[in-house]
C-alpha cells in the first residue's frame, strides 16, 4: 500500500537538483534513496539517506546504552547520561539533534521510532534509574561504577558490555 507524498514532487524534485550528499555516508541522495522527515509539523527533506535511516534506527537506542553500561570513568559517564534517553531518530542521527516525529520513503510513510527490546513501561523505569543515577553522580563519592553494574543486571543488559 502506498500514501501520498506529504511534500510535492516538484518540490522534492527541486531539492533535489541541487545534489544534496547524505551527512553521514556521503552518498548523493536521489530519487531511490531520500528521505522525508516531519520535524515540529514540518516536512523537510532529511539531511541522510535511506540506508543511513535505517541503520540508525537499528543501533541509535544501542548505542546510547552501551555508552553508559561501557562509561570507565565520570566524564565519559556523564556524557551519555546528560542526555535523554532517545526513542525517536532525530535530524543529525545524534542525541543532540532535533526530534523526527514521522518519516516518508519507499512511497509510505515510516515510523521514525527507534528498534527498542523493552515495552515503554520498562523504558520508563530505565530512564528513572539512570536519572537517579545522574543526580547521584555530583556526589564524589558515590560509586556509580557498581550502580551501572547494577543497572546492567537489573535489565539484563549485559550482551552490550564491550569485551576488551
Ligand atoms: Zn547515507
Amino acid at each position: 500500500m502506498t500514501d501520498s507524498s506529504p511534500v510535492q514532487t516538484d518540490l522534492i524534485n527541486n531539492l533535489l537538483d541541487l545534489n544534496p550528499q547524505c551527512i553521514i555516508c556521503f552518498d548523493q541522495i536521489n530519487q531511490n534513496n531520500f528521505v522525508l522527515a516531519k520535524i515540529n509539523s514540518e516536512w523537510k527533506l532529511n539531511s541522510y539517506c535511506k540506508d543511513c535511516v535505517e541503520y540508525y534506527k537499528s543501533i541509535m537506542w544501542k548505542n546510547y546504552i552501551s555508552n553508559i553500561i561501557n562509561a570507565d570513568c565520570k566524564k565519559s559517564l556523564d556524557r551519555s547520561i546528560n542526555y535523554p534517553m532517545p526513542k525517536f531518530l532525530t535530524d543529525n542521527s545524534s542525541l543532540t539533534g532535533n526530534q523526527i516525529s514521522s518519516l516518508y520513503y519507499n512511497d509510505s510513510y515510516m515510523d521514525s521510532r527507534l528498534e527498542i527490546e523493552f515495552n515503554e513501561d520498562t523504558l520508563n523505569q530505565m530512564i528513572m534509574d539512570i536519572e537517579i543515577i545522574k543526580n547521584e553522580m555530583s556526589d564524589d563519592d558515590y560509586d556509580y561504577l557498581s550502580h551501572i553494574e547494577l543497572f546492567s543486571r537489573k535489565y539484563n543488559l549485559e550482551k552490550y558490555k564491550k569485551t576488551s
